[in-house]
């Protein structure tokens, strides 16, 4: 094989429990995630030329190791003991530094398509084992889907697929570090934990209006005093049908549940003529089930 494609999707956390702070830094979560049909393209080609050559349309991100696409393939062809190059070409859809795991995605979707363009044989578990290396949500991302993450992300139940829904994906125009927020974060000080075991009942009951209810994100107590916009898109998409709103990972992506498409869409017009987000997609659940 020469050439493969592979496509990085975008995760959301339906809902995401912080349960404390390990001693090596480490938080352990517990955390519903689930693919939409927001991607990346990845263009995987075998070359003469050795190392890894990443090209982007992203004009902000690295192409050298600082590009988790570099780290990953650099790790898996030394492990492997590939000697031959590869190009990979890069069409980013999914905002960055948005809570969406755009980066670990990409990653997961190089792993996959270096394990098929080399005929590596490797297994997922294997894949998820030397993706964790490289980030917590890596091993999520090799198979995306719904999916319970306990641990620090990497101990994963797949769950069943969310009902059909519309969902607005709003990104706010500022940059949120993970670090601030992890850093600022009072685990011991959290008055409300999310029902994250109510919203896996709810996921097998098939009840989008029961996964709606117990939607929670404990990070919004950091982000939401800092960036009142965050509230103000949740707020909007509310007022204007959505079941439910909430941040997506550590922010500052929001995103709204909705059973009828054209209120997702006015909802997503509302948001842009307000300004209160640059990016924002119509999009749905990526392997959601019709109810
Ligand atoms: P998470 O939900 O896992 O916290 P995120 O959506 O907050 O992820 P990313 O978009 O993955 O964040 O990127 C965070 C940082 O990683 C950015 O500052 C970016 O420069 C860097 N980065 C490295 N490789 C990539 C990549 N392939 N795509 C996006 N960002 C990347």
């Amino acid at each position: 094989m020469q050439q493969i494609r592979e496509r990085a999707y975008a995760k959301i956390n339906i809902g995401l429990d912080v349960l404390r702070r390990r001693p090596d830094g480490y938080h352990e979560v517990k955390m519903i995630m689930q693919t939409v049909d927001i991607y990346d393209d990845l263009i995987l080609e075998r070359t003469s030329e050795p190392g890894i050559h990443l090209q982007t349309d992203h004009e902000e991100l690295p192409t050298n190791t600082d590009n988790l696409i570099c780290r990953a393939a650099a790790l898996m062809m030394e492990e492997k003991g590939i000697r031959e190059g590869v190009k990979v070409i890069l069409t980013k859809r999914i905002p960055i530094a948005a809570g969406m795991a755009g980066g670990s995605s990409d990653a997961a979707a190089a792993l996959r398509g270096l394990n098929a363009l080399f005929d590596m044989g490797c297994s997922v578990e294997e894949l998820q084992r030397l993706g964790v290396k490289l980030g917590a949500d890596i091993p999520y991302c090799i198979v995306g889907g719904t999916m319970l993450s306990e641990g620090i992300g990497e101990i994963l139940t797949p769950l069943p697929a969310p009902p059909d829904a519309h969902l607005v994906v709003a990104k706010p125009d500022i940059n949120v570090s993970t670090a601030f927020v992890y850093g600022n974060l009072h685990v011991e000080r959290l008055q409300d934990h999310p029902d994250i075991e109510g919203m896996a009942q709810a996921l097998s009951e098939g009840s989008l209006q029961g996964i709606c209810d117990r939607m929670g994100n404990v990070l919004e107590t950091v982000t939401v005093p800092a960036y009142p916009v965050i509230e103000n898109i949740k707020d909007l998409m509310r007022e204007m049908g959505a079941h439910n709103a909430l941040m997506s990972g550590s922010g500052p992506t929001v995103f709204g549940i909705f059973t009828d498409k054209k209120q997702a869409e006015l909802t997503a017009e509302a948001i842009e003529k307000q300004g209160l987000a640059g990016q924002i997609f119509v999009t749905n659940f990526h392997n959601a089930k019709s109810n």
